[in-house]
């Protein structure tokens, strides 16, 4: 989940096992609920470019079509479950309580399975440059770079890799700062905004190196200057 970028739902399940361990049976119930609501809006937002949440989110996903109907009728009463009996003290109990939790993370695995998986430096390559007749391209094993930071060279392997909205963040192995994003290009490019390849713009921090395997050769990939600016700089 945190791979994903969906750090509040991660949280409220840690929350949830946290109150389940302390026997507190109607806090983890309710923790497990927020913990859905909050995957589903992320998958509304990620597929459907969507801000609504709870409920409304969850029809448009079945009106989209991601959900199926049995599914989001599913998802639908687990949620009015989990929320229901939590809240009448006493009544949940250990079982129960396990219960709904467990069921909560497979009810999460179905929202987690309509997350696209994330998009590679590797799988950008693919299709956009063409390795010589027995020589191939790297992949994140063999792409390295460096750490504005820590100065510690590294593969994109190597690097913590997780979702940023629509883009692939990675992040130094010492956990420094991002040093590469994998991004949608944006509707106008922008001076020193990274390099475009087919339907991706690739950011780096500082230069990257990706070694063509067989040919002793590198391609160089130039640090780019607004590689990790939120926003475009003014043009005034
Ligand atoms: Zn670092």
């Amino acid at each position: 989940m945190t791979r994903q970028g969906l750090n509040e739902a991660a949280r409220h399940f840690s929350r949830a096992k946290s109150a389940f361990d302390r026997s507190e049976w109607e806090s983890a119930n309710s923790q497990v609920r927020s913990a859905l609501e909050s995957l589903f809006n992320a998958v509304a937002k990620l597929r459907l470019n969507s801000n609504k949440t709870g409920g409304a989110a969850r029809q448009e996903l079945q009106d989209a079509g991601l959900l199926r109907t049995r599914e989001a009728k599913l998802v639908q009463e687990f949620i009015a479950v989990a929320g229901g009996s939590g809240s009448h003290a006493g009544v949940s109990n250990a079982d129960e309580s396990l219960g709904r939790f467990l069921a909560g993370i497979g009810i999460a695995y179905i929202g987690l399975a309509l997350i696209p998986e994330l998009v590679r430096v590797e799988d950008v390559l693919v299709g956009q440059l063409t390795a010589p007749a027995g020589t191939r391209l790297p992949t994140d094993k063999e792409v390295y770079t460096t750490c504005p930071t820590c100065g510690i060279r590294q593969t994109l392997a190597q690097a913590k890799i997780s979702r940023d909205g629509k883009n692939t963040v990675y992040t130094c192995m010492h956990g420094c700062q991002t040093i590469v994003v994998v991004g949608e290009p944006e509707d106008a490019p922008w001076e020193g905004r990274g390099y475009r390849l087919g339907d991706h713009v690739i950011r780096n921090a500082q230069d990257m190196y990706l070694p063509i395997i067989g040919t002793g050769k590198e391609v160089l990939i130039p640090a780019s200057k607004g590689a990790l600016m939120k926003q475009r700089p003014s043009s005034s």
